[in-house]
């Protein structure tokens, strides 16, 4: 029997649709949805893999009718049938018909056992029962059925409007993604031309086609429409095109104006911003870090109010400041750096297989979809009010651009070109028209475009295998991006990135962790403002108050520059191996340090890191489009271990999921990321992926002190079913003779309250624990760790989090194991006599932090800690612990 495909938009429209279709017939039929995507905020939209696996569920030799409702459900399902053989494709048909009536008519004819071409062509044909008894088959003419969807509309008359358009900046890249958005909606042919212009039609559903058409305000536009919905196509885009696309009530227009141009600030939004932050949640935020030992000092704070006093229009010139979240702390003071500086080089090389470079663009363009679409989601989660994520809404809109889509497929197809260089070839060509236009806010959007042609041409080239740097050749200076992902991070020189800021982005994401740990000043969730700074505009930036002043002054610089100064400076010559930290009465306490490759390892040892308690192995996994192999770990852990020489080298094996997922692989989305799918438990349903790792880190154990240590347990079973997984690749690595340190040591994260409750056990399992205090302070007060807005709860310094690592201690030290600590809050000064109190043997920490973390230690009896710790822990906040730190140590 023939089985149906239902591709909608929504879910609940597809299962109405399929139990309407259903209730038709009494012999059951093969329906197959293929409909929504897996994303609870936005569930609206169409998924290529979904499509495939719902025509292959239903698929067999007598065909498959799929039926979509429209836009990307028919790009979609175009797609999905690349993936199928040649033979399969012969028979699966996509069918034109609308999908309500067209279901129930094929499946009334699946049924009746009609074959696939009778099956198509009465889903086809039912339309025309409708028109027929509103009497418009005259109009119609889809008597017999339609060829296609565009077909339908070929037998009516056109409708056209013609339209003056208001809006002062013209349809730019905002109102462009609205026109085609709305366009996208009616299952009409609809086309667009600038008559001002005499430009000849484009699609109305291209974004590139539209924004290209340079409509500036006061052009005449003409839109025609063909088809069926034509009317309500046109009757829709005239409200937008009269209500000026919405930005004349909201004063959009006005405010983008007012932006950073040509390197001045005029007042508007910035300085609304400005005040909204001061006021507001991010000065909230401000004076939580603050609170938590990172204080301005009086100069800064001077600044501060002088600043908040002037009165008027802000100029660059003047000093004019963005606000954003502090995420890494320190100042920094250069130029800005655009992240999308430039495309990567390509070797252009032909491909054999046209088909596989086709499907690797698509793999590289859903990564990036995907990219964005988180980029969106935090946008919004931290911008302030008016200040949304329309631009990289627009991002999204390049990528499903059909016209776009069809000229790179046509390159690789007709023309034997790789993947990336088609790619390449048509997002340049892209950016020169943007270029070529006449209107400077129309150039500017070339930015964009290039924007979301790097990223997908970065992912394509990684997944080749090639490295990639997001900041080459360059001077020193300001990286300002979009956001950055763990990768990119873990790819910045602090020699040449002197301070990040970021429009999205949370203080405790794991970005920032790796800019705390290179020790770049960092920034984050400044919002779209920091899009319109152009390359090379002086900045200075305060990592502690989340400040960005543009053009600074003289005296602002030297403000900045004396608050850095009083800490001393630190040591850049290679400490002595296995340095000791001693406290005033002589016990030995190690720091050591967390990294995430190779940059962080040399800067901990400059920094007199006894060795590494925590090496991220995550940003090795992250933002490619396989996963690495073992002679790839291998390589990376070898240099790691090479630079440390004999101090140790703690490995974890890769804590995915949570902020942290990877797209290769197609983690489901979920509502609550930190309680789901990561660390161990991702790991144990991935064995060989573990494998692989385990090995890896095996085989760089042989003549290096190199100890694993598995993320995120929280059971005895877990422990146990991970180290027989490790058993295994000693055994297979025996086997083949290859040479590995069969006793290397293996710890566990504790991170998870039930670890804490369980230590005792745990502790008979492993040699050694680390407190991830991040995520045990996340767990303990039930605050998400990214969401900046409760993320303070969470800090380690809560005396809940304080009884739960004393309880962590003396489980580890009734079984004779080491613990140390190698959450954020090892790196904070303000804990280190309490974590010194607490019995932690060793201290992790952020390379930056080493020197002050060793200070502290040096300044504390144990006695004392001890009773400042047994104090704390009676305290009732972590505030109030920090107070009485703060007096103690005064
Ligand atoms: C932690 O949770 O404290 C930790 C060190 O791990 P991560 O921050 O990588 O989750
Ligand atoms: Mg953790």
């Amino acid at each position: 029997m023939v089985g149906i495909v239902l591709i909608s938009h929504s879910i609940k429209l597809a299962e109405g649709v399929q139990e309407l279709a259903q209730q038709m017939v009494q012999a059951p039929v093969q329906i197959a949805i293929a409909a929504g995507v897996d994303d609870p905020e936005n569930p609206f939209g169409t998924d290529v893999m979904q499509i495939h696996a719902a025509i292959e569920s239903v698929y067999s030799n007598a065909g498959v009718v799929a039926l979509m409702d429209l836009g990307s459900a028919v790009m979609g399902a175009e797609m999905a049938l690349e993936f199928f053989t040649e033979e399969q494709r012969r028979h699966i048909r996509l069918c034109a018909a609308p999908l309500v009536e067209g279901a129930i008519a094929a499946v009334v004819q699946a049924a009746a056992g009609a074959e696939l071409e009778q099956v198509v062509a009465e889903a086809r044909g039912a339309l025309a029962a409708k028109a027929e008894q509103l009497g418009e088959l005259g109009e119609t003419g889809t008597q017999g059925g339609g060829e296609a969807l565009l077909g339908e509309g070929q037998g009516l008359d056109k409708q056209e409007i013609r339209l003056i358009v208001q809006n002062p900046l013209g349809i730019h890249a905002r109102p462009a993604a609205q026109f085609v958005t709305t366009a996208g909606r009616f299952q009409s042919e609809i086309t667009v031309r600038n008559v001002t212009r005499q430009s000849p039609p484009v699609s109305a559903k291209s974004i590139n086609q539209v924004v290209t058409l340079g409509v500036l305000q006061g052009h005449e536009i003409e839109i025609v429409a063909q088809g069926i919905e034509a009317e309500a196509a046109l009757a829709a885009l005239r409200q937008l095109v009269a209500g000026q696309f919405g930005e004349a009530e909201r004063g959009k227009a006005e405010g983008r104006r007012q932006r950073v141009e040509g390197g001045k600030v005029e007042g508007g939004k910035v300085e609304g911003k400005r005040q909204k932050a001061e006021g507001g949640k991010v000065e909230g935020i401000r004076q939580r870090a603050e609170g938590r030992g990172q204080k301005a000092d009086g100069l800064a704070q001077a600044t501060f109010a002088e600043e908040k006093g002037s009165a008027g229009p802000l100029h660059a010139s003047a000093g004019a400041r963005l606000q954003g979240i502090p995420a890494s702390p320190g100042v920094a003071v250069g130029s800005v750096i655009l992240y999308h500086s430039s495309m990567p080089d390509v070797i252009d090389e032909p491909v054999d297989n046209p088909q596989m470079a086709w499907e690797q663009l698509q793999g590289a363009v859903q990564v990036a979809q995907r990219q964005i679409q988180d980029i969106i989601r935090t946008v919004e989660a931290a911008s302030a009010e008016g200040n949304n994520a329309s631009i990289f809404q627009a991002h999204l809109l390049y990528l499903e651009d059909p016209a776009l889509m069809d000229r790179v497929r046509e390159m690789i197809f007709e023309q034997y070109r790789s993947a990336a260089i088609a790619w390449k070839a048509v997002i340049e060509d892209m950016v020169k028209t943007y270029q070529a236009l006449e209107d400077s806010y129309l150039q500017a959007r070339a930015t964009d475009v290039q924007d979301v042609g790097q990223r997908v041409l970065k992912l394509l080239l990684r997944g080749d295998g090639q490295p990639s740097s997001i900041v080459k050749n360059l001077k020193p200076g300001i990286l300002v991006a979009p956001d950055l992902t763990p990768s990119d991070a873990a790819q910045l020189h602090p020699d040449q990135v002197l301070g990040v800021c970021t429009v999205a982005g949370s203080a405790t994401a794991h970005s920032a962790l790796i800019a705390n740990m290179l020790g770049i000043p960092m920034v984050v969730g400044v919002g779209e403002d920091l899009l319109a700074l152009s390359e090379g505009v002086p900045l200075a930036l305060d990592g502690s108050t989340g400040q960005i002043w543009l053009h600074p002054s003289d005296s602002q610089k030297q403000t900045l520059i004396a608050k850095q100064s009083p800490a001393p400076p630190p040591p850049r010559s290679p400490a002595p191996l296995l340095c000791e930290t001693l406290t005033l009465d002589g016990r030995s306490v190690p720091v050591i340090a967390n990294i995430l490759g190779l940059a962080s390892a040399q800067l901990a040892i400059e920094q007199g890191a006894a060795g590494v308690g925590l090496l991220r192995t995550e940003f090795l996994y992250l933002d490619r489009l396989a996963a690495p192999s073992e002679e790839e770990q291998l390589e990376a852990y070898q240099e790691i271990a090479t630079v440390l020489g004999d101090r140790p080298l703690t490995i974890r094996t890769v804590d995915i999921g949570g902020d942290k997922p990877i797209p290769y692989m197609n983690l489901a989305s979920e509502a609550n990321p930190f309680l789901g799918w990561r660390g161990i438990r991702q790991s144990l349903d991935c064995p060989n992926m573990l494998k692989t790792q385990l090995r890896a880190i095996l085989r760089a154990s042989h003549g290096h002190a190199v100890q694993v240590m598995f993320p995120m347990v929280s059971s005895r079973q877990e422990v146990r079913a991970a180290t027989a997984i490790l058993r295994e690749a000693q055994e297979e690595l025996s086997q083949a003779e290859i040479a590995f340190d069969p006793g290397i040591k293996v710890g566990i994260m504790i991170e998870i309250p039930a670890a804490v409750m369980m230590a005792d056990q745990l502790a008979l399992e492993v040699d050694f624990f680390s407190l991830g205090t991040n995520d045990l302070g996340q767990y303990a007060m039930a605050a998400d760790r990214s969401n900046p807005q409760v993320a303070p709860l969470a800090d380690g310094l809560a005396p809940a989090v304080l009884r739960m690592i004393q309880r962590t201690v003396t489980a580890a030290h009734e079984a004779g194991i080491k613990v140390s600590v190698c959450g954020q809050l090892a790196s904070d000064p303000v804990a280190t006599p309490i974590l010194l109190g607490l019995g932690i043997d060793e201290l992790s920490v952020n390379p930056p932090a080493i020197a002050a973390v060793k200070s502290v230690i040096s300044q504390w009896r144990m006695a004392e800690a001890e009773a400042i710790t047994r104090e704390a822990q009676q305290l009732d906040s972590a505030i109030a612990v920090r107070e009485c730190v703060g007096r103690r140590s005064s």
